[in-house]
């Protein structure tokens, strides 16, 4: 460790990255949110969300904006009610908005459906008329493993106008995952379907619920829509098809207000760290922050723009940015249900070009797989509607933000690198596209009514420059309210690091720049210690994909009898480039001039794939196992599994 301003910073800073881009006047002078938010927000937290609570409608005022006696357990807008289904439908049909579209939606094989907020609200009626038919109660969990078409939409918000908790599994998931969550969350009922599009051939998702539901004694119903046509088996008394339950029910249903406090959904992270926690939300505080930092981080202008967010629904990204902040704040959205090279590489640009899409929010490893077909391809495109693009779920690569801002926001759109986690709900640190400057590869700072701080290990504030980790030092209204059944994992998680000092330890480690703005750099269980000094992955990653050649990389630290640790790189290359005998070489010496030679890599690997988990994050952790010769961790949520296979053989033939 190397001392600094006569504190122990926990990580060494090494990228030079020194690019900033202001927005321009037009665009500051029409944001939604101004530099005043900042100070309002500062100044009296509470009170700052009081009034962005405002946004929504209650049916019963809350009494107390924040009960933290019980902290870490929170309690948002106490004794307020609202339902959470009616602030994002409903409301915008009785103001008016009926025939506006609320989603695009388009299906892989070119199927497309326009549905208007008339029709959201019908269909979100007739399937809360069907799971209340099922005897379904408030409180009681629903688990949804659907591919991404509306009824995956209109499933979570007749739960939510029901007070039924719902529990999404990502469409991907094997029938092992899907069962051990049914199980967590003792859901009644489960809704899926026959099949699902992947990369423009049906696959059967029933046989794998089926799978699942063999061995989950709390599953009362399955409801199952027809996506593909293809065979399913049936159990009678217990399957039931969407088009013959709800189809039949009444266009309408009245929503009754729940405590604002009420359980909203359960969501296990994406497992990059470990196993997946069950993360629990709830209802009034959720929506606030999610449908506030919509409006404030995209600019959203609900009149005129068309938004469209490519996470899928089984995320937190699609709860928070395609379902409740969207919808509450009455967007007209594109919800994609297919890959993004199906029928070919250019499907996105296609979409935006059509619909004229003014907002595109994406994630870094989506940036870097665009990068690496090619620039030609989006070239190809008219992408003028584009005025706003976001980034979310890793750290993004500066060379990635900047290959995003000129060849998709043709050097003008902001670019918003939104931190966040499944457990924090919502965003919490992003530049405000009509205030701050921003920086390629910097989240910057924590949005207006929020407080976040980069420590040591003692948890004292680290210095401009240091590093360190990255605490919310603040209860947030979207925050979760514990994990699922087990209140002491809660507390030991996400509380015991900095017991003394309440703050909240996201796990990952940060730096402050010399302006104060907040770099991430990764998870801190990543950090590497090279003969004393503690480098994070991400600077070593993007020293490497700043080279010309390089797509991608992914960086671990292997034990090292001399160093402690020596790094090992992982590299995927761009389209064109052509690996040679100098490459391994060329991109060592870029490192060490990029950062220094103490951040020079012991090993870089040539791969054509890297360990993700299925929303798309680098697992480091599966890599160190392969650069130690370990045996290979838990894996359940690897998009490939192949992909170790590959990569384990190809460290072995290396020199
Ligand atoms: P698990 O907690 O099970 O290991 P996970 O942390 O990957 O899984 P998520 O909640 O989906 O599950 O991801 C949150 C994490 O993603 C953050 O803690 C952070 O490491 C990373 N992340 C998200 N957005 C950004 C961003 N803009 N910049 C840097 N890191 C980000
Ligand atoms: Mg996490």
């Amino acid at each position: 460790m190397t001392e600094q301003s006569g504190q122990t910073p926990t990580l060494d800073n090494l990228s030079t990255e020194s690019r900033v881009f202001a927005p321009t006047d037009e665009f500051s002078a029409a944001a939604n949110v101004g530099a005043a938010a900042y100070e309002q927000g500062a100044d009296d937290r509470e009170a700052f969300w009081a009034e962005q609570a405002e946004r929504l409608s209650w049916d019963t005022r809350w009494e107390r904006v924040l009960d933290w006696d019980d902290a870490p357990f929170a309690k948002w807008f106490v004794g307020g009610k609202l339902n959470v289904a009616a602030n994002c439908v409903d409301r915008h049909v009785e103001a008016g908005l009926g025939d506006q579209v609320a989603i695009h939606w388009v299906g892989e094989p070119g199927d497309s459906r326009a549905i208007t907020y008339a029709d959201l609200l019908r269909e979100v009626s007739k399937t809360a008329n069907a799971l209340a038919e099922l005897g379904l109660e408030p409180g009681d969990r629903v688990a949804i493993q659907l591919p991404m078409i509306p009824e995956a939409i209109y499933s979570m918000l007749a739960c939510a106008r029901l007070g039924l908790v719902h529990s999404v599994v990502f469409g991907g998931f094997s029938s092992t995952a899907l069962r051990s969550r049914i199980d967590d969350a003792q859901a009644k009922l489960l809704i899926t379907s026959d099949g699902q599009y992947r990369r423009g051939a049906p696959a059967p998702m029933k046989d794998n619920t089926d799978e699942a539901t063999a061995h989950t004694p709390s599953i009362e119903h399955v409801l199952v829509v027809r996506r593909t046509g293809g065979d399913v088996g049936w159990t009678e008394g217990r399957d039931l098809w969407w088009h013959d339950l709800v189809d039949r029910q009444p266009e309408t249903h009245a929503a009754q207000a729940f405590d604002a406090e009420h359980p909203l959904f359960i969501l296990y992270t994406s497992g990059t760290t470990g196993n997946p926690k069950g993360i629990l939300h709830t209802s009034g505080g959720y929506l606030t922050q999610a449908s506030y930092t919509h409006h404030a981080v995209f600019d959203l202008k609900p009149e005129t723009d068309v938004y469209w967010c490519t996470a899928d629904i089984g995320w937190i990204t699609g709860h928070s940015y395609i379902v409740y902040g969207p919808l509450s704040n009455g967007v007209t959205q594109v919800v994609y249900e297919g890959t993004p090279n199906t029928p070919h590489e250019g499907r996105h640009w296609e979409i935006i070009q059509e619909h004229k899409v003014s907002i595109y929010y994406t994630a870094p490893t989506l940036i870097r797989t665009f990068m690496k077909w090619g620039a030609d391809i989006p070239a190809g495109y008219d992408l003028s509607s584009l005025r706003v693009l976001g980034s979310v779920g890793e750290p993004i690569n500066p060379e990635a933000w900047i290959w995003y801002r000129e060849n998709i926001g043709a050097n003008r759109t902001p670019i918003v690198d939104t931190w966040w986690q499944t457990e924090t709900g919502a965003i919490m640190i992003s530049p405000l596209p009509g205030v701050t400057h921003t920086k390629p590869g910097s989240a910057q700072r924590p949005l207006p009514g929020i407080s976040a701080k980069v420590v040591d290990d003692q948890g004292v504030e680290v210095a401009k420059g240091g590093g360190g980790y990255l605490v919310l030092d603040q209860p947030w209204p979207s925050m979760l309210r514990g994990i699922w059944g087990d209140n002491e994992r809660y507390r030991d998680t996400y509380w015991s690091r900095f017991a003394d000092l309440g703050f909240y330890f996201a796990g990952d480690g940060a730096k402050y720049d010399a302006d104060g703005d907040i770099w991430l750099l990764g998870r801190v269980d990543d950090v590497m210690n090279v003969s004393g000094h503690r480098i994070s992955t991400t600077e070593v990653e993007s020293a490497l994909v700043s080279h010309p050649t390089v797509a991608e990389a992914a960086v671990v630290g292997a034990s090292d009898p001399t160093t402690g640790q020596g790094i090992v790189a992982f590299v995927i290359l761009r389209g064109s480039a052509k690996p040679d005998d100098s490459t391994v070489k060329t991109l060592r010496d870029h490192v060490a001039t990029e950062i220094g030679p103490i951040a020079k890599p012991r090993q870089v690997l040539i791969v054509n794939e890297l360990p993700k988990t299925r929303s798309g994050k680098i697992m480091r952790r599966l890599l160190r196992d392969v650069a130690e010769n370990r045996a290979i961790g838990d894996t359940t949520t690897l998009a490939d599994s192949a992909v170790m296979d590959l990569i384990s053989s190809g460290l072995k033939s290396a020199p």
